[in-house]
């Protein structure tokens, strides 16, 4: 697996700091799970940032966020068991970390042609939600921006967009600035972990005509 993108410094940070919220965390943590170059850094910042802050109590994550996804790496058992919330069959998305399986999901939506949608629900829902979207081969996306942040991570198949191509284990950040017109690659389904806040906002004529309908 050769992963081109990944979260910027300043997310990753946060994210050993424990400031991101638990949609946004658990699409840093999938990421982390597939990069070991993100996870050295993650592990130097926390290094750092425990050295710093000998005098000055905690934040209550931050001493323990790369930890958690540590023990995930070697996937140990939960404290309690939790049985697996994706029907049988559906348990084996490659990519898609143990951890995020022991979530409840709910159905598959249909959006739009060849897209669909399938909501993960977190035991500490925040402003952020998170979704698995699996689009099929050759799918052009819609062009879209959004109100608030998108965090997307690969877990199977690929795409195409105007920063590259993005394959298994990639990560990508939108926001308001970003006017997305993804591809996805022709020789199979594209499955990617999405965590959004706010809304998506379609561009163009056919998109401002579909608008009504996309729930996301
Ligand atoms: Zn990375």
């Amino acid at each position: 697996m050769s992963i081109q993108h990944h979260p910027d410094d300043a997310l990753l940070s946060a994210f050993a700091g424990g400031t991101l919220d638990s949609g946004q965390h658990v699409a840093i943590a999938t990421h982390l799970l597939a990069c070991a170059r993100c996870r050295n850094f993650v592990r130097t910042m926390e290094r750092v940032g425990g050295s710093l802050l000998t005098d000055v109590p905690p934040a209550p994550m931050s001493s323990n966020a790369f930890a958690a996804v540590e023990a995930r790496l070697g996937e140990a058992p939960p404290s309690r068991p939790v049985t697996p919330s994706l029907p049988e069959g559906e348990t084996e998305i490659p990519g898609l970390p143990k951890f995020v399986r022991r979530y409840r999901f709910g159905r598959w939506n249909w959006v739009a042609p060849s897209v669909h949608v399938r909501p993960i629900e977190l035991p500490e829902p925040g402003q952020t939600r998170v979704f698995l979207l699996r689009s099929g081969p050759g799918t052009r996306l819609l062009q879209h921006s959004h109100t608030g942040v998108e965090m997307t991570c690969v877990l199977a198949g690929g795409f195409s967009q105007e920063q590259g191509h993005y394959g298994p284990g990639d990560f990508d950040l939108g926001d308001e600035s970003i006017d997305h017109h993804p591809v996805v690659d022709a020789d199979g389904d594209c499955i990617c972990l999405v965590a959004m806040q706010g809304e998506l906002r379609l561009a163009g004529l056919l998109g401002r005509l579909m608008q009504p309908f996309v729930r996301l």
